[in-house]
């Protein structure tokens, strides 16, 4: 199998033959063909395993696909990420991914300045990964808005367990439309996060590594 056959087209083709990828990953093979086809999606991967790429890719291709301004003050792809550093690795990725497609990309977590970031979101973006603590400010303050919102990504749904962050996704996921695609990744399943993947999912198609 190589990414050609899993429907991925030439830009992001040409993105990863430049990162010297040659051939998919399994969680890259299996959920790749899914979200292109607008499933929602369950993952069950570890970090390492690509899984980063076996989202962003089919994400990327749809957001180009149907090719709509940014909603102003929100997002068209939504990633929830437990930290800091996972944030900023996610939109790395994105933004390699997508080096050859015009789309905009913008991370934001916590610790640093406002400001910044409250600009960055004003125009709208097509691609915003995101803390959940930081976002939730900025949905208070009217900074962020996740109304129009197409794609929503939970990683590392365990550790946001882990780290306390199961009521803060609840909260921003109120704030997402109804009819959405919804792509949810955990290393594990326990039950709180199994009950969590019930609630946000629709009729999810399962992979794991
Ligand atoms: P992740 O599991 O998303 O954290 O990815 C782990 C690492 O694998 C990252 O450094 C990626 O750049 C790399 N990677 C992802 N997919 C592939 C692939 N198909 N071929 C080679 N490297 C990859």
């Amino acid at each position: 199998t190589d990414f050609a056959s899993l429907g991925l087209a030439k830009p992001l083709l040409s993105a990863l033959a430049a990162e010297g990828y040659t051939k998919p990953t399994p969680i890259q093979q299996q959920a790749i063909p899914l979200v292109l086809e607008g499933k929602d999606v369950l993952g069950i991967a570890q970090t390492g395993t690509g899984k980063t790429a076996a989202f962003a890719l089919p994400i990327l291709q749809r957001l180009a696909e149907n090719r709509r301004p940014a909603p102003r003050r929100g997002c068209r792809a939504l990633i929830l990420s437990p930290t800091r550093e996972l944030a900023t690795q996610i939109g790395d990725s994105f933004k390699t991914y997508g080096a050859n497609m015009g789309l905009s990309v913008q991370v934001v977590f916590g610790g640093v300045k406002y400001g910044p970031q409250v600009r960055a979101l004003a125009g709208g973006v097509d691609v915003l990964v995101a803390a959940p603590g930081r976002l939730i400010d900025h949905i208070n303050e009217k900074v962020a808005n996740l109304s129009e919102t197409e794609i929503f990504v939970l990683d590392e749904a365990d550790q946001m367990l882990d780290m306390g962050f199961i009521v803060p996704i609840r909260r921003i996921v109120k704030h997402l439309p109804h009819k959405r695609q919804n792509l949810f990744f955990s290393a594990t399943m326990p039950s709180e996060i199994e009950k969590l993947a019930g609630e946000l999912l629709h009729n999810p198609s399962k992979v794991s590594v």
